[in-house]
């Protein structure tokens, strides 16, 4: 029997039976490594509940061993409590560059800049601590720069796989380290836990560049204002729109708050490129002949405080939908949302305009992997143990059964 100083402890601190507020502590001997520190939007019940984040009393409780939280990526769902928890966790927190850049907007918002210690890594970086090291992989995802954590210890390696798809035609060209992943599971990964979000669809996702060629195509045919909707956080589906509106001699503005502040970072760091005159203030729009004009927007939900919502219902105060717009809604309703997004597709149409979304045209790929994809992950890690991750009770329960469809034996208690 092992001490009980001599075990690995996994703890599941959100981000399991629920979509969102995705942490995990890994605690070996004197030592907790933290994987990521998300948000969760409110159900419906929820009342006068902005947005859910995770408790972290027990990190607080035990703060001397917390070494730090290591970030997958940048979705709200993963970087989104860091400014609440922060304030009484203050934990030095690794990232790649992008999430980085994404947190240091949302921790100036809350007045922590510069009174938290952010590391910036590159994917292969390790970050070495007493007992236990990091290491960050590459990974492909629907936000540049993610990437899955292994954590070395002396019992084994634990690789957290984050959110991931395979994308062999990934829009930055920096592809997932396959090579990694095969040659840990060569060595022997003692558990993984994986992302199970889409672990109910067969097949795989579709690369993001299919996108851009349904872009170009809409583009080609656009003959008056071209309006998409899409995350803000999805920079490379933003970098599509970019591509294809330079190509058709466009000038793009952006409008909403998150949409703003993201292209921004990601502009500054590099991860979104335009031509020099191509990016316009959203002021400017009347100044081009409409068939030069793209608008890049929020509002893929239907919220009713979004951009896009309150173009629908003009109510916005400088981009008003005239008959010939093209919107593009690039993005899949989450679920609940449908009805909020149906109504604003009505309104679009209503107001003359050509209105583009998922069942219409292959405006939208999901980010996470399907199930063949799932299988390679599984496949080429190995791992002794495995703990699906990142869903609710029935994508975790399908993911275990997929898991011992690969010949994986069920875990007895
Ligand atoms: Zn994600
Ligand atoms: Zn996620």
């Amino acid at each position: 029997m092992r001490k009980e100083k001599d075990k690995i402890k996994i703890i599941a601190l959100g981000g399991l039976n629920e979509i969102g507020k995705n942490i995990t502590a890994i605690e070996f001997k004197d030592e907790i490594v933290v994987i990521d520190c998300g948000l969760k939007f409110p159900d419906e019940e929820m009342f006068g509940i902005d947005i859910v984040i995770p408790d972290v009393s027990y990190l607080v409780k035990n703060i001397e061993k917390v070494k730090g939280i290591f970030l997958t990526h940048g979705h709200e769902d993963h970087i989104g409590a860091l400014p609440y928890v922060l304030k009484e966790l203050n934990v030095p927190v690794y990232g790649t560059k992008l999430t980085l850049g994404i947190l240091e907007s949302k921790l100036k918002e809350h007045g922590l800049l510069g009174k938290v210690t952010l590391n910036c890594v590159k994917p292969k970086d390790i970050i070495k601590l007493d007992v236990m090291s990091v290491e960050f992989i590459r990974t492909s995802h629907s936000i540049a720069d993610s990437t899955a954590i292994a954590v070395h210890t002396s019992l084994g390696v634990i690789l957290h796989t984050g959110d991931f798809k395979i994308d062999y035609t990934p829009i930055d060209g920096c592809l997932a380290d396959f090579a990694r992943f095969a040659e840990l599971g060569k060595r022997g990964v003692l558990l993984m836990l994986c992302d199970s979000t889409n672990v109910e669809r067969p097949g795989y996702t579709m690369s993001e560049s299919t996108v851009g060629v349904t872009f170009q195509n809409l583009f080609a045919k656009a003959e008056g204002r071209i309006i998409v909707a899409t995350f803000a956080s999805n920079v490379h589906r933003i970098q599509q729109i970019v591509t294809a509106s330079e190509k058709y001699g466009r000038k793009v503005a952006v409008s909403g708050r998150s949409m703003e502040n993201i292209v921004a970072v990601a502009t500054e760091y590099g991860y979104l490129k335009s031509n020099e005159g191509t990016m316009i203030g959203v002021d400017a729009i009347n100044r081009y002949p409409n068939d030069k004009v793209t608008i890049i927007t929020t509002g893929t939900q239907g919220e009713p405080m979004s951009a896009l919502t309150r173009m629908a219902a003009s109510e916005h105060k400088k981009v008003n939908i005239i008959d010939g717009d093209m919107v593009v809604i690039s993005a899949s309703p989450i679920p609940g949302n449908e009805k909020l997004v149906s109504r604003v597709i009505n309104q679009l149409f209503k107001k003359g305009a050509q209105v583009i979304y998922e069942a219409l045209a292959d405006v939208h790929v999901s980010g996470h992997a399907c199930q063949e994809e799932l299988k390679l992950m599984h496949t080429l890690v190995k791992p002794r143990f495995f703990m699906p991750v990142h869903g609710e009770y029935r994508h975790l329960k399908q993911h275990s059964e997929l898991a011992e469809g690969l010949g994986m034996a069920k875990a007895i208690y």
